[in-house]
């Protein structure tokens, strides 16, 4: 789920609001569903979900791709890239990918019965994971970004947070290692799907940055 609860332990993706439509406040045992402990997004809007473009690097969309069974143009849009370095140089132009929205929101966040839940839980987007946590200096700090009204207990998250965002960011790097090949052998010459096939394959065919596989998290 998040590294906010949200995206960490989600079973329950856990906003839900009372019938004069405020948030309530739950607390949830996330291993057996009942409530035991409160967690910072149950009482958010999930603004996370809805004010950010999610902008995704090559392992992001293998994961999403394989695990939805889904061919990446179904939940990525371009963007114009804002690096013109690290844009991907395609006949579209120089952009960059992120998820798809829908109604002003991630297409994977959806609402029923007052309940906000994302629904790729399990192949969610590294920087879902993060959220909204960094690592500075080799420390690791809530980002200062207001739009995240929780105040995250960091050590209790400390140990799993590192080694996610060590993870997180060799798939960054190794991301625009390949935006970049692909760039100095193609130039604007080939369209988006052609690039997002090379990606797939490169992401297939490389060796996973820790002992996991590709697919788990
Ligand atoms: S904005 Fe913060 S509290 Fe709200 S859902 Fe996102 S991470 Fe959780
Ligand atoms: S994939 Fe979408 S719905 Fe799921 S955590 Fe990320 S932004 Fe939220």
């Amino acid at each position: 789920m998040i590294y906010c609860n949200l995206h960490l332990v989600d079973k329950t993706f856990t906003v839900h609001r009372n019938k004069a439509g405020q948030n309530e406040k739950r607390n949830l045992d996330v291993s057996t569903g009942n409530d035991t402990r409160e967690y910072p997004c149950v009482s958010c809007h999930t603004n996370c979900c809805k004010e950010y473009v999610i902008f995704v690097n090559a392992h992001d969309v293998y994961r999403l791709s394989i695990g939805l069974g889904l061919d990446p143009e179904n939940f990525l849009d371009i963007y114009g890239a804002k690096d013109f370095d690290l844009g991907i140089k395609v006949k579209e132009g120089l952009v960059d990918l992120a998820l798809k929205q829908k109604n002003d929101a991630c297409t994977f966040l959806v609402e029923s019965k007052d309940v906000f839940r994302c629904t790729v839980n399990e192949f969610k987007p590294g920087v879902c994971k993060s959220y909204p946590f960094q690592m500075k200096d080799g420390k690791l700090t809530q980002m200062s970004d207001k739009m995240c009204p929780a105040d995250w207990n960091t050590r209790e998250f400390e140990t799993m947070m590192k080694t996610h965002l060590k993870k997180d960011d060799d798939e960054w790097k190794f991301y625009h290692d390949l935006i970049l090949e692909w760039n100095k052998k193609h130039w604007m010459r080939k369209p988006l799907s052609a690039f997002l096939r090379f990606i797939l394959y490169q992401v297939a065919h490389s060796v996973p940055f820790d002992s996991d596989t590709a697919l788990s998290q």
